[in-house]
Parts: C-alpha cells; structure tokens; sequence
C-alpha cells in the first residue's frame, strides 16, 4: 500500500469488446491528418512535419452520451480510428512500430471549436478547446488479433442520420506506424497510451438532443447522444 496523502485517482480505461477493460495513460492526438480535413480548416494539405496534441485520459468516455460542455456554443464532431498501445518505448522505427499496437477503436475528438479558433489566433494552447471533461466519446477496442492493422476502409459519421462525415483509412496523411515512431522520438510511449489519428472532411456542430453515429469499416458502429 503506498502512503498516499489524498484518496489516489482511479486508473481511467476503456472497455475492451467482449470483456475486459484497456487502462489509459496517455492519448496524443494528431492534427489535419486528413487532406479533405486541412482544406476545410484553412490550411495547405501538404505533407508538413505532423502534430500532436493531448487530451487527458479521464476525457474518455465510454457511456454513449456527451454531455454539451459549458463555455461554448459550437462543439463539434471529429470522428477518429483510435490506436491503443499495448508497449512503448523511444525511437521506435516505422517498421517495427505496430509490434506496439493492441488494438483499435472508434473515438471522437469532440471540440469546442469556438475556444480552440481564439486559441489558435492567439498562439495560445488547445486544452481548453479539446480536453475538456468528456470530450472523448469511445467505443470498445478490438484486438490486433481479431482485427488486424486497419489501413483501408470507410470512415463515417452521421447526426441524426444524416452523413456529415466520410473518408477512408487510407487517406490518412501521416499512417498509424509512422504517428508512432514520430511521437516516440519526442515522448517515452508507454502501455496504456492511445493515439487518436485525425478525423476525416465534414466536421460541424451538434447540439443536444442530436445523435451521432460513428462508424469504421470493421470495427462497428459508436452511437452517442449529446445530452
Ligand atoms: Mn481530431
């Protein structure tokens, strides 16, 4: 028993499909890693240096409802093919990065977009647009050994039936191994880490009352209700 001073945090995790639950430590998220995505936001597609920002892991949610966060009157939906490490380490190379891969998800990086575009134009950091409590609404992961490494398929979401967004996996700019390496030459990747790999064209609000429906081919569908 250690002598901890206050009662200790619980462990945040995520359900694993059939049983189980996948504990989190870490989860960086990449940026524009979509080209359909960087045009819609503003910016060149063009195979820059990638980027990385984090939410906390108690922002994952498994609970099929999202609670409209305060402070914010556009949130908006980024559907994303979540990767769950079960190692880690630094200067991992390309070729052996998947070795670290348990398995993936569905996950979306809900965004107050509003705070974010401030922060953005004032150079300021984006925890306070996307790390937020809740704001990562998951589905349960699947393992390497029932999935395999997903690299093609369909990217979807819908609200309300209605599709706003779609892509393929093989659109990604920056792919799952390299997201990887890359991450590991700047961080100490560890087991539990999760990396949310960018969201395909057509993000938008939601406001309560909507439902959205998440879906990557082979790895099923995440319905979530904004509350
Ligand atoms: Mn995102």
């Amino acid at each position: 028993m250690t002598n901890f001073v206050i009662p200790a945090p619980k462990v945040a995790s995520i359900p694993v499909a059939g049983s189980g639950q996948f504990p989190v430590r870490r989860i960086y998220c990449i940026g524009r890693n979509y080209a359909a995505h960087a045009v819609e936001m503003g910016h060149d597609p063009d195979r820059e240096p990638p980027f990385f920002f984090q939410k906390n892991s108690s922002n994952l949610d498994p609970s099929g409802e999202f609670p409209y966060p305060p402070k914010t009157s556009d949130v908006h939906h980024e559907v994303e093919l979540v990767v769950a490490l079960k190692s880690g380490g630094t200067n991992i190379p390309v070729d052996r990065a998947l070795d670290h891969v348990w398995g993936y998800g569905i996950g979306l990086d809900m965004t107050r977009r509003d705070l974010q575009g401030e922060a953005k134009k004032l150079g300021r950091p984006w925890e306070i647009g996307k790390a937020f409590e809740r704001s990562g609404p998951v589905g349960p992961l699947h393992p390497v050994s029932e999935t395999g490494h997903p690299t093609v398929g369909r990217i979807e979401l819908k609200v309300n039936g209605a599709l706003r967004q779609e892509g393929d996996l093989n659109q990604m700019i920056w792919k799952v191994p390299e997201m990887i390496a890359y991450l590991s030459e700047y961080f100490e990747l560890a087991p539990g880490d999760i990396i949310m790999s960018g969201t395909p064209a057509g993000v938008g609000a939601v406001v309560r009352g909507d439902t959205m429906e998440a879906s990557i081919e082979g790895l099923g569908t995440l319905t979530v209700r904004v509350v």
